[in-house]
């Protein structure tokens, strides 16, 4: 007998059929002496439904109102599970965020979990009942209802399993796991049948959409085995854990992340200060730096200037030049260039903390697919370079044939 959490995302509860295919998921479960508590996201589309309904009555309306309604989705979804269960016989109560005690601070629209208290959660799992939780929703210090961010019934469910010490938190979504890279595009993309949480944050920020982030951070942070399962097809997923068993291939991962834009600011002095006064200007406005690459020094013999070229998301791309251009003259550069025809390619990988050679043997993917690299990162576990966005795709699939 064990406590599971489980949690079905939107497409898993898009319709009818589909809501009483998961009602017999978590039945089976259920009768087979499972404590059950289960998370759900909006039917479908639900979420993008009814921000498109406010934006036809107010184009601006208040965070708040927005939570208001957005929170209907989620709850929308339990009652029609229950109904579903109720039907098959079983004992089962939905409850909303607020019942169940997800304290977030006031940043409505991306609230943070400060506190479950669940206790109402606990006594309905004494009852026997199934316990259906409305996902992505909490409530503040005023009592007002926030939600968590897109995607954020993740982070609920991670949250319920870290205070009911559940013993798994499966994820139930329309893929049957994470995959070595993206199953659609990528000829020989397989399943991983286990990741680290480090590995799935680096996945997860590069454009690897099955987890939510915080949902990782927190699961890595208390400690809380997670599952990744199709709730179409009945098998095995992949499993996110502290270790794995070290794979021959030494990588986990080859990303591709196409919503970013490169800007190089040309010509600027080369001496103390520079590099600051920009990632400053930038940091002021919540502009997120991601690669940066500083060229040495040129000129006469003094190395009077240099280039700092950097990434930013593609949605930062306009107001970072504005912010640049405004501020021209106390940064003193010649010019700048900005463009968002480039892309991120990755590699990521627990096993490379402890081999040699695999940014050389990625180089040597590129270098045979003729895809010139722009600019370079790494870090302990991963390893990225920029390219054009039009050789990305090709740059994925030859780092991938590389290392699988
Ligand atoms: N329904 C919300 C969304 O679409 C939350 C979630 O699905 O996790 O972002
Ligand atoms: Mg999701």
């Amino acid at each position: 007998m064990a406590l599971i959490v489980q949690k079905y995302g939107g497409s898993s509860v898009a319709d009818a059929e589909c809501i009483e295919r998961v009602a017999w998921r978590i039945a089976e479960s259920y009768t087979e002496g499972h404590d059950m508590v289960v998370v759900l996201s909006a039917q479908g589309d639900t979420t993008d439904d009814l921000i498109a309904k406010a934006n036809e009555i107010n184009e601006k309306p208040s965070k708040r109102e927005m939570d208001m309604l957005l929170s209907t989705g989620e709850q929308m979804s339990v009652a029609l599970m229950a109904m579903a269960l109720e039907k098959i016989g079983l004992p089962v109560v939905s409850l909303t965020g607020w019942q169940i005690g997800m304290q977030t601070d006031d940043n409505y629209g991306s609230a943070k979990i400060k506190k479950v208290t669940a206790s109402r959660i606990k006594t309905e799992l004494d009852r026997r009942r199934i316990v259906l939780v409305a996902g992505f929703q909490g409530v503040n210090r005023y009592d007002d209802i926030t939600t968590l961010g897109r995607g954020g019934s993740d982070t609920t469910a991670v949250a319920i399993a870290a205070n009911l010490n559940a013993d798994v938190c499966q994820i139930f979504t329309d893929v049957d796991g994470v995959y070595t890279s993206d199953p659609r595009k990528i000829q020989g993309a397989h399943k991983l049948d286990e990741i680290t949480y480090d590995e799935m944050l680096e996945l997860a920020s590069l454009g690897a959409q099955v987890l939510h982030n915080r949902a990782v951070e927190m699961a890595k942070l208390y400690a809380v085995k997670l599952e990744v399962l199709s709730s179409f097809e009945k098998k095995s997923g992949t499993e996110v854990k502290e270790v794995t068993k070290v794979e021959q291939t030494k990588i986990s991962g080859v990303a591709k992340d196409a919503d970013i834009a490169r800007i190089a600011i040309v010509g600027v002095k080369n001496e103390p200060g520079i590099a600051y006064k920009i990632f400053r200007l930038l940091a002021r406005e919540d502009i997120n730096v991601d690669i940066i690459l500083q060229s040495i020094g040129r000129g006469h013999e003094l190395s009077e200037t240099k280039d700092i070229s950097f990434t930013v998301a593609r949605a930062d791309m306009d107001r970072a030049r504005e912010l640049l251009e405004e501020n021209k003259q106390s940064l003193g550069y010649s010019e700048i260039s900005v463009t968002d025809k480039v892309a991120k390619v990755s590699i990521v990988g627990a096993g490379m903390m402890a081999a040699s050679g695999i940014a050389a043997t990625m180089f040597e993917a590129l270098y045979e697919a003729k895809v010139n690299i722009a600019m370079i990162s790494t870090s302990e576990i991963k390893v990225s370079v920029l390219v054009d966005e039009s050789e990305a795709d090709r740059a994925v699939q030859a780092i991938h044939a590389k290392f699988f």
